[in-house]
């Protein structure tokens, strides 16, 4: 394996970084970890590597920095620094700004500053990721991957809110969506499963992890999806509420005194399947409380995954208005690749459509394990895909700086 395609992948958080090292062209990954913590005393990194793991204590005065150079030299101890022929950085926000992935230079960290109010808990996290890179790493180009730029392509019908129209002229407030890799990433997979041009396929893909979103893809083009401005709308997700009544936050804050910053608690942090159950956040947790012997837990955790699964169901229905005709409905994610219970609770909502699950296939695609799931009298296809978002930030972080050659449909183009 030549280890010229090797590119540096790092998803940074304000309190964490997820990192990976992986051959763009092959996906094979050499590397992966994540620093934990960060800012506290007990601040740590961990290394996978050919099935091992290794874990170090950081000394943590400069946070993500330190974090890096323990990584940079864990990457030269092991052989692997000289390898890097890329850095890519996962990016939460690119407003209406970056429409595709760029290679990172001042102008870029300044227009990723400039949109930084409408992600204000990601992008300055994905900044000081950035910065600490182009330190750690000089002379290796780096690259930004947004997770917004897929859905760029989105017509206005669907990212206007039916608001006073200056507040998105001069304040910028639309829909921008999120995953846009994941939702990309899967888009093709499907395609090639459904042995199909993209430029031909309509597909609903759905991903369903810790946060949740749905995305209506025409000829490989995003046309709508549930996210807006922030990720807190659409989906019942693990603690975001996803959509509601906005009448409910001007209740709150004149009946309540509720204001930002709680509301922010609330719906970011306490809503979503952790507030409707009163249990967990957790999709595998409620499933185990669906056996529990307590008929009050036993009914929390239904009736949580219930109102998930009807919202779920309730979007998908609902983008087919946005597509000319349905190939296939893709299920991702932690919830969507793994958890049978879901996607057949979600896909028995979807019987008008005349779509029907086969739940022998259904059980079967589990574990990392991609497959059709779709009934033989279904009136299109349903795939469980499991996402691959470092690759998507591997190939373009490749295509823009080592491999121009690379055939591949950039994000968002
Ligand atoms: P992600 O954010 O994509 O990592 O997904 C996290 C979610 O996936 C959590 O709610 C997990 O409980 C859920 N999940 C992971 N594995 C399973 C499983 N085997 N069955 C049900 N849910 C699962």
């Amino acid at each position: 394996m030549s280890s010229a395609n090797q590119v540096l992948v790092l998803n940074c958080g304000s309190s964490s970084f997820k990192f990976a090292l992986l051959n763009s062209e092959t996906g094979t990954e050499t590397l992966s970890g994540l620093a934990e913590r960060l800012g506290s005393d007990d601040a740590s990194i961990t290394f996978k590597r050919n099935g091992n793991k290794n874990s170090l204590s950081l000394n943590d005065k400069n946070r993500h920095l330190d974090a890096i150079k323990t990584l940079v030299s864990y990457l030269e101890t092991e052989g692997l620094s000289n390898d890097i022929a890329a850095v890519g950085h996962r990016v939460v926000h690119g407003g209406e700004k970056f429409t595709e992935s760029v290679v990172i230079d001042s102008s870029t960290i300044k227009s990723i500053e400039d949109v930084s109010s409408l992600a204000p808990l990601h992008n300055p996290a994905n900044l000081i990721g950035i910065e600490a890179a182009m330190v750690a790493f000089p002379g290796i180009p780096q690259v930004a991957v947004f997770d917004t730029a897929f859905h760029q392509s989105m017509p206005a019908k669907a990212y206007l809110y039916a608001i006073d129209k200056q507040l998105y002229k001069e304040k910028g407030i639309r829909r921008y969506g999120f995953h846009g890799t994941s939702h990309f990433y899967v888009s093709r997979q499907a395609a090639e499963s459904l042995a199909k041009q993209i430029s031909e396929t309509s597909v609903i893909t759905v991903h369903l992890g810790n946060g949740c979103s749905v995305c209506a893809i025409e000829n490989g083009q995003s046309v709508d999806t549930s996210m807006g401005l922030t990720p807190m709308e659409g989906l019942v997700m693990g603690t975001r509420s996803g959509d509601l009544d906005p009448g409910i936050t001007i209740y709150l804050m004149r009946k309540y005194g509720y204001d930002a910053d709680k509301l922010d608690q609330l719906l970011n942090k306490q809503s979503g399947l952790l507030g409707l159950s009163g249990l967990s956040n957790d999709c595998r947790t409620l499933e185990q409380a669906l056996e529990s012997e307590d008929e009050q837990t036993q009914q929390s955790a239904q009736l949580a995954l219930e109102v998930f699964s009807y919202r779920v169901a309730k979007y998908i229905a609902s983008y087919t208005c946005a597509l000319t005709h349905l190939d296939a409905v893709v299920f991702t994610g932690g919830i969507g690749e793994n958890s049978d219970y879901l996607r057949s609770r979600i896909i028995a909502h979807l019987g008008v459509l005349g779509l029907s699950v086969d739940e022998a296939r259904n059980t079967a695609a589990r574990f990392g394990h991609s497959g059709p799931i779709h009934g033989n009298d279904s009136r299109a296809a349903i795939w469980v895909i499991p996402t691959n978002e470092e690759l998507v930030i591997a190939q373009d972080a490749a295509r823009l700086t080592f491999n121009h050659s690379q055939d591949n449909q950039q994000q968002g183009a």
